[in-house]
């Protein structure tokens, strides 16, 4: 039996990577492997700052994380990252710095997550992925949740440690569920946010709460947000969200009663489509397109069976 899961491996998710990067977590208390890794000729080093980082376009046509030996680059003991190897056995750091470097070179421009997903190689992207979220966990989580005193970083990223009470934290990540909803007749219920325009509709989605399995968090959900009762509920593939810090789970559900009863606190309206209803919607321009790097896009379009179509 082909599962969701198999049928999902066949469509890149971005921002999940495929592990070209070796996050070699055994060195991060080394102090004296990681001094050796940054001062070697070959270690590359970028600058994280707010969630962008610089990257420029090739010649041919590529983007890429503007990147620079570890003797070019800013000054600072306090926030280094160590993000792994690559398989040609090169060191990756990040610097977290107030700002971006400025450059000489013209081509290099700012961008972030939402931009450079989309563009960037899988090195880059994991690259980029791994800072950005431990830059907004480090952010985030200067005082000590335990005793309220000021938190170190430690462990070249991926520790913060009291001082005061000796608590050590660990970056957190907020899971989430987002889920296709499927009926009896195989149409697909999307929703629109409160917040959202007229005919831009996506996933239901919302995060697990403490104490509850993720499968039950997607039928709460539903229920919550459009009122329906799911039964079957399958994962399919996960997506990492450091916006600032979640762990999109994806899933497809079944439903096993169609009425809709949106709460309109979250989600302001849910429909069943058919396939020949999308595509008739965003071809006509009734419905937006699902664009975007979210793992949204990716299921609706896992349940279309191909491309999903665009504006004619
Ligand atoms: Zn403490």
């Amino acid at each position: 039996m082909t599962t969701w899961t198999d049928r999902a491996a066949k469509l890149p998710i971005t921002l999940s990577g495929t592990g070209t990067i070796d996050r070699a977590a055994h060195h991060r208390l080394d102090e004296a492997w990681l001094a050796a890794a940054w001062s070697h000729p070959t270690t590359r080093v970028f600058v994280v700052s707010g969630g962008q980082a610089l990257v420029e376009d090739t010649e041919d046509g590529r983007t890429e994380l503007v990147t620079m030996p570890s003797f070019d680059a800013p000054v600072t003991e306090e926030h280094r990252y160590f993000l792994g190897i690559d398989a040609e056995g090169v060191r990756y750091f990040a610097l977290q710095k107030d700002s971006l470097p400025g450059r000489m070179d013209e081509a290099a421009r700012p961008a972030g997550l939402r931009e450079a997903g989309t563009l960037l190689s899988e090195r880059d992207s994991e690259l980029l992925v791994h800072a950005v979220a431990l830059e907004n966990w480090q952010r985030l989580h200067r005082f000590c949740s335990r005793c309220g005193e000021r938190t170190v970083i430690a462990a070249a990223g991926h520790i913060r440690r009291c001082q005061a009470c000796g608590a050590e934290h660990y970056p957190r990540t907020d899971p989430a569920v987002i889920m296709l909803v499927t009926d009896d007749e195989d149409r697909a219920l999307l929703g629109r946010q409160v917040h959202w325009p007229e005919g831009r509709f996506s996933t239901l989605a919302g995060f697990v709460e403490p104490g509850e399995s993720i499968e039950r968090a997607v039928v709460r959900e539903v229920a919550e947000e459009a009122g329906v009762t799911v039964g079957d509920v399958e994962y399919v593939a996960s997506q990492p969200w450091p916006f600032p810090s979640s762990l999109m789970l994806g899933f497809m559900a079944h439903a096993t009663s169609p009425e809709v009863q949106v709460d309109g606190e979250e989600i302001q309206e849910a429909r069943w489509f058919t396939r020949d209803e999308l595509r008739s919607g965003i071809e006509s321009g009734e419905v937006l397109p699902l664009m975007g790097i979210s793992i949204a896009a990716r299921l609706v379009e896992l349940w279309y069976g191909k491309p999903l179509p665009r504006p004619l």
